[in-house]
């Protein structure tokens, strides 16, 4: 397996990038460092990138006396005010409103919402969450990986292929007009196998101010640092790492 895919040979030249995310913050976590590398290098454009966010996020939250409809505007917000900052329209960034912590895929549903926003916004590259692993190792340790993200991640994977390309899958999207879309490239984030690896370490206090409009989730800037170093560090570098997966038919 090639371990060291350069991340450019991916991103360079795509024009419609589609990240599938379970909450509001996850796609600044996970993929924030790699894409303002790329815009900032000229690969992509902000405009190209749309967001699926898939949980209302109105469970985030370590306190009690949170109302989750208060917290549920609230990372509405703060999710457009951090597409804002990396110039991604508002208008890129589409809530389902499953409810936080109760995301399951009961009979596709959760994989025809994602296929009809695949089929609509025609992407050439998924960013998705990892539905394959539910344990992956760090240098500070085992980690355990949220079960949102593990079903939003194999959610994904299969409106990617099949379900997306195929037309006799959910039939009234193409009474909508809709036609059925093939995608080839998908990064996948939190793996314990990494193929593609991203220093952002120059890139960490953008990332850093941009996870700061999510003000109902983080600490504090120390808090973050540590945070990333480590979750997804490396020695002295932060990365982001990913696993870079083509379909095949
Ligand atoms: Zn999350």
């Amino acid at each position: 397996m090639n371990a060291n895919i350069k991340v450019q040979t991916i991103l360079k030249g795509k024009q419609r990038i589609l990240a599938v995310v379970a909450h509001p913050d996850d796609f600044e976590d996970y993929f924030s460092g790699t894409m303002l590398i790329a815009i900032e290098k000229g690969w992509i454009k902000p405009e190209n990138i749309n967001l699926l966010i898939v949980t209302d996020g109105s469970n985030g939250s370590r306190g009690t006396i949170v109302d989750p409809e208060v917290l549920k505007k609230l990372r509405h917000e703060e999710q457009m005010k951090a597409l804002d900052h990396v110039g991604i329209p508002r208008e890129n960034c589409h809530f389902l409103d499953f409810k936080d912590g109760y995301v399951h895929n009961n009979e596709n549903q959760l994989t025809e919402r994602i296929s009809y926003f695949i089929r609509k916004l025609k992407p050439d590259l998924l960013l998705t969450h990892n539905g394959f692993e539910a344990i992956i190792e760090r240098q500070s340790g085992m980690y355990y990986i949220h079960k949102d993200h593990r079903v939003v991640g194999q959610a994904a994977l299969d409106a990617a292929y099949p379900y997306s390309r195929d037309l006799l899958f959910f039939p009234e999207h193409h009474k909508e007009g809709l036609e059925g879309h093939f995608l080839l490239e998908v990064l996948i984030a939190e793996t314990q196998y990494p193929n593609v690896k991203v220093d952002i370490t120059k890139k960490m206090p953008e990332k850093i101010a941009l996870l700061k409009n999510f003000m109902s989730q983080i600490e504090s800037d120390d808090w973050l640092y540590k945070y990333f170093k480590d979750t997804t560090g490396e020695g002295d570098r932060y990365l982001e790492s990913y696993k870079f997966v083509k379909i095949i038919i």
